[in-house]
């Protein structure tokens, strides 16, 4: 059995700093919607490392892909071009001009939070000084970088690290009159998710996404969508605001770009983008050649597949089956990126952990929700397996 540092040495000793609580299982192997632990022991992938490996563990088309360009060429840095970054440049933006109507530009990175801190400082180009506050909505999550922990609508998260930077207001989602309300001249954008993730799979009504698209148009607001989580198909679009039809001016992505290789990615708007000049930002990761690798292969693969119409027939199978369950209040939440509102008196920790037991990966997302976002590739038979275990979980519970 593979070594476990959390369960032979103890915290104390972890190599690990303190800032995740101990893991229960060390997987070691992953195919599809499979894992394997250290101990041999089978699972099913439910939660998809957070909504990343949205083609399935060890997808063949996005292996070979890195396999490939790490035996060509890894990283040349900013001050040359490599090809492989133009050409997933041109993808991304290709994606974003269909969905979008826009041309526009792309600045790759390597996290959801990167993506939103180049956003964030595209606002205060757009602004200007004294016109760089940005609105963000209760319950959202942005990254935990000091902008983007600040940008999160999560006040406890800010306690810790006060005083956070300054430049930041919350209002509820979904209430377009307080949003009007904390509008002033010092406002330069407004920064929304689709489906709020980690804030408990909470979806933004299309009629408050298109009022607030109203709201920044009338008063020259940016619109900037983070796509970190419900971006590449995992809502049954290829992002999340193509429900609403809203059109944004910025759109941060990041997690299923790269199936599990970290990257992520801001998009603008060209006018918008024009915004930077040379200078002004930028990463020594920026646009790697084995990160781009991964990022062509993914849209590649998406689109043979079609990705967003796998997230909405595998959703609609999976929300039926769970709302039979007795156990189940409610699901919520857009194609693949779903959550289950248990019954009443069920705690979702307790749920989470004998789904663990039993070999299905999901996530206590709240302290009553379970959050599941399975690969889009995940197949019917999965899908009925890991019902099944919830089921039988859930019926023990309820007993
Ligand atoms: N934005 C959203 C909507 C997210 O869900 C996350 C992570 O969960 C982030 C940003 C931060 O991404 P990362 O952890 O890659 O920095």
């Amino acid at each position: 059995m593979t070594a476990h540092p959390f369960d032979t040495q103890g915290l104390d000793h972890c190599p690990f700093m303190p800032v995740f609580a101990p893991p229960q299982v060390m997987f070691v192997r992953g195919r599809g919607t499979e894992l394997w632990d250290s101990d041999g022991k089978r699972y099913l992938d439910f939660l998809c490392g957070l909504a990343v490996t949205s083609l399935g563990h060890a997808n063949p088309a996005v292996a070979d892909a890195l396999c490939r360009q790490a035996g060509t060429l890894l990283h040349v840095s900013n001050f040359f071009a490599n090809p492989v970054a133009a050409e997933a440049a041109i993808k991304v933006n290709a994606l974003l001009a269909e969905v979008t109507g826009h041309e526009g530009q792309v600045f790759f990175c390597n996290s959801g939070a990167e993506a939103n801190e180049a956003a964030l400082k595209l606002a205060r180009k757009f602004g200007g000084r004294g016109r760089h506050e940005v609105v963000s909505a209760y319950g959202s999550f942005h990254g935990r970088t000091l902008a983007t922990l600040a940008a999160t609508g999560q006040p406890t998260k800010h306690e810790p690290f006060q005083p956070m930077p300054e430049g930041f207001r919350h209002v509820a989602l979904n209430d377009i009159a307080a949003l009007d309300a904390a509008i002033d001249t010092t406002v330069a954008a407004v920064l929304l998710e689709t489906v709020q993730g980690e804030g408990g799979v909470v979806v933004a009504d299309p009629d408050y996404l298109r009022a607030v698209r109203a709201l920044c148009d009338e008063r020259g607001l940016l619109l900037i969508i983070d796509e970190v989580q419900t971006g590449f198909a995992r809502t049954g679009q290829w992002f999340g605001f193509q429900h609403s039809g809203v059109v944004p001016d910025v759109v941060t992505m990041a997690k299923a770009m790269g199936n599990g290789f970290p990257v992520g990615a801001t998009w603008a708007k060209r006018e918008v983008a024009a915004l930077f000049h040379p200078g002004d930002h930028g990463s020594t990761y920026s646009g790697t050649a084995i990160a781009t690798a991964a990022v062509s292969a993914v849209i590649d693969e998406m689109r043979r597949i079609d990705a967003p119409r796998l997230a909405r027939e595998k959703g609609e199978v999976l929300v039926a089956r769970l709302t039979t369950l007795p156990g189940v209040a409610k699901v919520r939440g857009r194609g693949l990126l779903l959550a289950a509102e248990l019954a009443p008196g069920i705690d979702a920790k307790a749920v989470y952990t004998l789904l663990l037991e039993r070999g299905l990966v999901t996530n206590a997302v709240t302290p009553t929700a379970l959050r599941l976002a399975p690969p889009l590739t995940v197949t019917l038979d999965e899908i009925d397996e890991a019902v099944d275990i919830i089921a039988n979980v859930l019926e023990e519970q309820t007993r």
